[in-house]
């Protein structure tokens, strides 16, 4: 199907023998279609009702998540200038991407790290879920991000989320054993936002590219279980759909705490999910892999990988 895809040919070959046989050509017309906005009201600003009555566009609601919305591709314009995207009373960020606070599930009192953090949507979420002055701890290695981090923070009333200018990889040193929940939401290839009327999105991927990811996410994975107290949760998310940035790091990270860490199961009706890979290649995976969450595109939900391990 390349190249009249308007993808990379070799991104194109290897997602065919990532997917379920049958759905290549559907996964990629997802991708280059329109796509639908998400939005959550910022419960530290604003209330649902009150931002709904305002609102310029009708949104519909994210069954699995209170105060999150969607509204079609065409009325993204209209929502960015509504008064409530200008004063921080909502958060624009794709549904896929409020998974992972969602499966992290952190509740009231306990502490928190969130270990790549930049530009803070999920950092925002956790903030919200948790509520004023919660114990969150957010990391982020790259200076420019760092302080948009700490901007976004501020104009969406999470000032007190204490921030990190830091290597996520040498946060053990510092706090082993320490965190009830962590959320590592790696860099990644970014490949589910390709898209082939905007060749700069993918202009740096390459083979290469995601072995390249694959290593520092191994680090960044074994750094936040490192982190996370024995009977704490770990998330680990991507939004590639690579398997070596996925199940394989994952993989990795059983095999090196062998009995220390488990997958558990994550109890969230979203659309077309799929299991994670039972292998891929020559590579075969632990079952519990099975338990690891793949979200396909669909042009309202992005693709997305979420793994929840427990330290115990
Ligand atoms: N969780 C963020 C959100 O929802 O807004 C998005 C995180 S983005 C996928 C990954 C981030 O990790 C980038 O901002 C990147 O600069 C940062 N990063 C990369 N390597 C890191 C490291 N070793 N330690 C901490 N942050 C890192």
């Amino acid at each position: 199907m390349t190249p009249e895809s308007g993808f990379p040919e070799a991104f194109v070959r290897r997602l065919d023998t990532i997917l379920p046989p049958g759905i290549l050509r559907g996964t990629v017309a997802a991708m280059a279609g329109p796509q639908a906005v998400g939005f959550r009201v910022n419960s530290l600003k604003a209330t649902v009702d009150k931002v709904l009555a305002g609102l310029p566009v009708d949104a519909e609601p994210l069954p699995w998540l209170p105060g999150a919305f969607v509204v079609p591709a065409g009325h993204r314009q209209p929502l960015l200038d509504s008064d409530a995207f200008a004063t921080g009373a909502i958060w624009i960020q794709n549904p896929s991407s409020m998974i992972p606070p969602v499966v992290l599930a952190p509740e009231a009192g306990e502490s928190v790290l969130d270990l790549a953090a930049a530009p803070g949507s999920k950092t925002l979420q956790i903030a919200c879920a948790m509520g004023p002055g919660a114990d969150i701890a957010a990391v982020e290695v790259a200076r420019p991000r760092f302080y948009r981090l700490k901007r976004n923070l501020r104009a969406q009333g999470a000032a007190w989320v204490k921030t990190f200018h830091r290597d996520g990889v040498t946060v053990p040193r510092y706090r082993a054993d320490h965190f009830d929940r962590v959320l590592i939401d790696a860099p990644c290839s970014t490949e589910a936002q390709m898209r082939p009327d905007d060749p700069a999105s993918f202009a740096h991927w390459s083979e290469k590219k995601v072995r390249t990811m694959a290593g520092k996410q191994r680090r960044l994975l074994e750094a936040a279980v490192r982190c996370a107290r024995p009977g704490g949760v770990i998330v680990y998310s991507t939004c590639s759909f690579a398997p070596e940035e996925n199940e394989m790091v994952v993989q990795h990270v059983l095999e090196c705490f062998g009995d220390e860490v488990a997958i558990e199961p994550i109890a969230l009706d979203i659309p077309g999910r799929l299991p994670g890979l039972p292998g891929w290649k020559d590579a075969e995976f632990d079952g519990s892999l099975s338990r690891a969450m793949r979200v396909l595109p669909d042009g309202v939900y992005e693709a997305f990988f979420v793994c929840r391990l427990r330290k115990r």
